[in-house]
């Protein structure tokens, strides 16, 4: 990008986010330094955003720079690791200010919140595209694999399900909006990543996923790495109030099985850690749902109240 990049830069990304210790040297430099505490391990992932793929162009900027951080610290959470910092990178078509200052905006506040550092990034022009690294630390042994559940472990998410799926028809839908849609529609665009829910899973949850693609998908890579089965019961699967009183029930649990973009987290533990596991959600005041069982059977049997079974013809998003 022409010279103004370095101006740019200085104006929207210095210094933005938490401040933190653990940060050497920061924005400016080749590259950024960090010094994670002895013992812990450094967690590492990476989230794209392309417009017209994982938010629609006209999208609020600032609900792009709060969500392409958020689909990252959840990626965090469900490792159970403590965020600390991230590094941005920003494709443009132009230089637009007040998109720019917008986008930081909402990177920033999610950022504070989180305790996260903006260490460094890359500003290149082109078709809209925000990509997000975070770093976070965790002690080693406590990480929340995919591989870890066992048979007779239950199965719980957080909060509710299908609301960003039903937010993302409802925006692009052109049905006239009711006022009680701001909220589903707010789902989609500002996920709320369960960042102190995933540390305080650590030595309680055997597994942990964010839902990202779909409950049905996601706890489908759990099963897979783990070499073990589950069965849910749909009817426990939680929908928030705004989404019963919008959409059919056979459309809503559709979204809540194979909907994406809820990002909250599908975690596997120990039965007898059921009591431990409802006061750390009740301490973020955060809902809790047991949903289902892992067995030793291969494979994710929906089963409603009643017996019957549910089957999805596509049980969550892919790009290929
Ligand atoms: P280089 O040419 O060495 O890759 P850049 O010109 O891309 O350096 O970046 C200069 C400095 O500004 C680096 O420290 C880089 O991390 C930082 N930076 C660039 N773009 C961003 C951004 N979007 N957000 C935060 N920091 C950025
Ligand atoms: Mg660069």
């Amino acid at each position: 990008m022409a010279s103004g990049e370095f101006d740019l830069i200085a104006r929207y990304f210095r210094g933005l986010g938490a401040c933190r210790d653990d940060v050497l040297l920061g924005v400016g430099d080749d590259a950024a330094l960090v010094l994670p505490a002895p013992g812990e391990a450094v967690v590492l992932c990476v989230d794209t955003l392309v417009a017209d793929v994982h938010f629609p162009l006209d999208a609020p900027a600032a609900s792009v720079g709060h969500k392409v951080l958020a689909v990252n610290l959840s990626d965090l959470a469900a490792m159970g690791a403590q965020p600390a910092w991230a590094l941005l990178s920003l494709t443009l078509p132009e230089t637009n200010d007040a998109w720019l200052a917008e986008f930081a905006r909402g990177f920033s506040a999610l950022a504070c919140d989180a305790g996260v550092a903006l260490v460094g990034g890359d500003l290149t022009r082109g078709a809209l595209c925000a990509t997000v690294q975070v770093g976070g630390t965790v002690p080693p042994e406590q990480a929340l694999r995919r591989d870890g559940a066992r048979v007779g472990d239950a199965v719980y998410v957080t909060g509710t399900l299908g609301d960003a799926a039903s937010g993302l028809a409802l925006w692009q839908g052109g049905e006239p909006r009711r006022d009680a849609d701001a909220v589903l529609i707010e789902r989609l665009h500002r996920p709320t990543p369960r960042v102190n829910f995933g540390t305080a899973l650590r030595g309680i949850a055997t597994a942990a996923i964010d839902i990202s693609d779909g409950l049905a998908a996601d706890l489908g890579h759990i099963l897979q790495a783990s070499n073990v089965g589950a069965s849910l019961d749909v009817d426990a699967v939680p929908q928030s109030a705004a989404l019963q009183a919008r959409f059919p029930a056979e459309q809503r649990l559709r979204w809540a099985l194979a909907g994406g973009d809820d990002y909250e987290l599908c975690v596997i533990a120990p039965p007898e850690q059921e009591a431990a596991l409802e006061a750390a959600a009740q301490a973020e005041n955060l809902r809790l749902t047991r949903i289902g069982v892992i067995e030793r059977e291969p494979g994710l049997r929906l089963q409603r109240a009643d017996g019957s079974v549910v089957t999805l013809e596509r049980s969550g998003w892919q790009h290929f």
